[in-house]
């Protein structure tokens, strides 16, 4: 399943964030830990079921009030132990609990198109299983591949399930260009600004 979000950043320009998880992606539909309630994009059952059909197609029901604060309870358990993991400790057992209650129901059945029969769409609380599954799934894996952006004024926190391991931006677009940017000028910076013999000189000096 493809993963990754829209984010607005702090001047209001809207850049892409792939956290590399189902599960990510939905833990960065709030705060991330940081209590900070301008950032949270369910503030109605209406925002979660917009949210699980983008990324699971039709459901069969609205989403009600108590599944929204369930859906939070679970969202939360994923950003601790996800925080957990990015800074190298272990996760809160009691966070592991709800996790692994939300993965013990029943999740989206999956299903090949193409048959006579249309599959039955799935309901909000299995799409919340599926995204809790998908969870116990990352969090199973190698805990080194959840890390945070190498960027030092950045704290995103990204799956890397890459083959070599080796993704150190949550965005090349984003901290990465910067990070490219930032070193072009500490070696231009170092260079002697004098024109080489026989070279025309550059538009500009960077
Ligand atoms: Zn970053």
């Amino acid at each position: 399943m493809r993963s990754g979000q829209w984010f607005i950043d702090g001047i209001g320009a809207r850049w892409y964030f792939d956290s590399g998880a189902l599960c990510l992606d939905f833990a960065y539909t709030g705060d991330f830990g940081y209590d900070n309630p301008a950032w949270e994009r369910l503030r109605t059952p209406a925002d979660l079921k917009a949210w699980l059909v983008e990324r699971h197609g039709p459901l069969s029901t609205d989403a009600e009030a108590d599944e929204l604060s369930g859906a939070k309870e679970l969202r939360s358990a994923i950003t601790r132990i996800a925080r957990a993991h990015a800074d190298g400790a272990a996760p809160d057992p009691e966070q592991i609990d709800v996790l692994n209650s939300w993965a013990a129901r029943p999740d989206i059945a999956p299903a090949l198109g193409g048959g006579t029969v249309t599959p039955v769409q799935a309901s909000t609380a299995q799409a919340l299983a599926t995204i809790a599954r998908d969870a116990v799934d990352v969090f199973s894996r190698d805990s080194d591949r959840i890390r945070r952006c190498a960027s030092q004024d950045c704290d995103l926190v990204f799956f890397d399930g890459s083959r070599p391991n080796s993704r150190r931006w949550c965005s090349m677009q984003h901290c990465g260009n910067r990070a490219k940017v930032r070193a072009h000028r500490q070696r231009a910076a170092v260079r002697p600004k004098v024109r080489p013999e026989g070279l025309e000189p550059p538009t500009t000096w960077v």
